[in-house]
């Protein structure tokens, strides 16, 4: 039986995990569930699974879940010193699919057991993706890519010399807004922002692609996992989004991964890798999808894109802060304190200011100066708000 433990298991990513593990019973030992106000279901879980231990990250949740969990012999926990006492516990696998820079620290503390890290949590290669890979060669851990581009391209790279690739492409779908004019941007709602086109996910990634922070996150997935250079990696926008990824080798060729969109492709993938098993997702009918369409993105009226390679160019701690720059705007977003286009403008204000102020530099990347820098660009985008 295989050990596994699943960060986030509330959420969308946490819930298709749970639908493989459940499909096949048997086959697991549940160590860990965690996640956040979702106490029912965290609890519906973790009692089906016959998990050791729940926990849900809010301190003040934990008589609730306690309650959820009386008689069923699960243990109930919370707050952070809780997921990281989860991480520190045994398992062979384990899925990092909480949402945001809260999953760092608690796959940092999983890698350094050797544990598989299953990533969801791109966050995590955003913010310290250096810290998070150097953790990983030197505990001996591997971490397998979970979100569908990384993961396309991962699969790309079988048998192959990396150092023959010659450029990545990762495709976006373009979300709601894809044909949307400036003019229309500026009064994109929340509930138009939370309509995605191709794929269902949890509402902050939704509302990322809509803005294309998603992919300007995955643009700095793509170098921090992979090592490639900034400029080998491209974005595509298909609309339909059955292509994932493509690889781009010295000859010329094209390697394309393509599927339905359904996130447990990759988290199936993750989960058997090395082998590949059978998994419930639709079978593409390419005469029924007739004609894959792609187009260039626009890094006038998406500046996120633009933002990453910015990123890309700091180095250091912009990472960081252009994450944590890009939650705190979209917190004000989701909480109709700002417009759709403020919350570009506000990352870009934060990582200018702390780069001007010469912030972003560090001689190396550690939990701390990573957790501080977030802290520091959150408030910074509270500050401008309010001036
Ligand atoms: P979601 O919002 O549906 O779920 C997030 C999970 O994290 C929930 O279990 C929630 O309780 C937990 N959580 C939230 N805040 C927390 C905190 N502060 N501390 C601890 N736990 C917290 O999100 P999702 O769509 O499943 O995405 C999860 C991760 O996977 C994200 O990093 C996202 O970018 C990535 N991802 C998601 C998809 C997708 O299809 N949903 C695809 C690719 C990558
Ligand atoms: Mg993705």
């Amino acid at each position: 039986m295989r050990r596994i433990s699943i960060f986030g298991s509330t959420g969308s990513i946490g819930q298709s995990t749970i639908d493989l593990i459940r499909r096949d019973r048997e086959a697991y030992d549940v160590v860990a569930l965690t996640g956040g106000g979702n106490i029912d279901l965290l609890a519906k879980d973790a009692i089906e699974l016959g998990a050791k231990v729940a926990v849900t990250a809010y301190e003040d949740r934990l008589a609730d879940l306690k309650a959820a969990l009386a008689g069923s012999g699960v243990q109930a926990a919370a707050g952070e010193h809780a997921l990281i006492e989860a991480a520190d516990r045994e398992a062979d696998w384990i899925m990092s699919a909480i949402v945001g820079s809260a999953g760092l620290a608690p796959g940092l503390h999983a890698l350094r057991h050797g544990t598989t890290l299953a990533l969801a949590n791109k966050e995590s290669l955003v913010t310290a993706g250096p810290l998070l890979m150097q953790s990983a060669r030197s505990h001996g851990a591997r971490v397998l890519p979970v979100d569908s581009e990384h993961s396309a391209v991962f699969q790309g790279l079988v048998g192959e010399d990396q150092s023959e690739v010659e450029r990545v492409i990762i495709t976006a779908s373009g979300g709601p807004f894809r044909d949307w004019s400036h003019e229309q941007l500026k009064g994109a709602t929340l509930a138009q922002a939370c309509k995605h086109p191709s794929w269902d996910m949890g509402q902050r990634i939704t509302i990322d692609s809509a803005s294309m922070f998603n992919k300007s996150l995955e643009i700095i997935e793509t170098r921090e996992y992979f090592g490639f250079a900034p400029e080998q990696i491209e974005v595509l926008v298909h609309p339909g989004s059955y292509v994932h990824a493509l690889v781009g080798f010295r000859d010329g060729a094209l390697m394309a991964h393509l599927g339905a969109p359904d996130m447990r492709h990759a988290i199936g993938y993750a989960l058997h890798w090395p082998e590949r098993r059978d998994l419930p997702v639709a079978r593409l009918d390419l005469a029924k999808v007739g004609q894959l369409r792609f187009e260039a993105p626009d890094e006038i009226r998406f500046p996120a894109l633009r933002l990453a390679r910015e990123v890309m160019e700091l180095g250091g701690l912009a990472g960081a802060v252009f994450n944590a720059a890009k939650e705190a705007a979209l917190d004000l977003f989701i909480a109709q304190k700002i417009g759709f286009l403020d919350m570009a403008q506000l990352v870009e204000q934060v990582l200018t200011q702390m780069s001007a102020g010469g912030m972003l530099k560090v001689t190396a990347l550690s939990l701390d100066n990573v957790l501080a820098a977030d802290k520091e660009a959150r408030a910074r985008v509270l500050a401008l708000k309010a001036a």
